[in-house]
């Protein structure tokens, strides 16, 4: 099947409820749909989550993240790293570690 694997995860429940968070999946939903890039979409989502649901933000990974363990370094990691965490909530693994 095309797109398999790449199909975006069903939203979290606080994404339902937030228009912000909505507004910016549509439009994110609507990139993947017509196979084009979504890079930009992407980010917008994660940092709106990072920013406006830091509660949501997922834990750290483990050593099986190729990117935690980096941005653990940076000296001023927090929002970067927040962002690429808040990815797991909206985009398959396989995608959402690629940042
Ligand atoms: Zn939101
Ligand atoms: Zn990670």
């Amino acid at each position: 099947m095309a797109g398999e694997g790449n199909e975006l995860p069903v939203p979290m429940p606080f994404m339902f409820t937030c228009d912000g968070c909505w507004q910016l999946l549509v439009l994110l939903a609507r990139k993947v749909a017509a196979d084009a890039g979504c890079f930009a979409e992407q980010i917008n989502v994660a940092r709106h989550i990072a920013t406006e649901h830091p509660d949501e933000v997922p834990e750290p990974h483990g050593d099986d993240c190729p990117l935690c363990p980096k941005y653990a370094k940076l000296p001023e990691p927090a929002d970067r790293w927040a962002e690429h965490r808040a990815r797991d909530l909206f985009l398959p693994e396989g995608v959402a570690r690629l940042l």
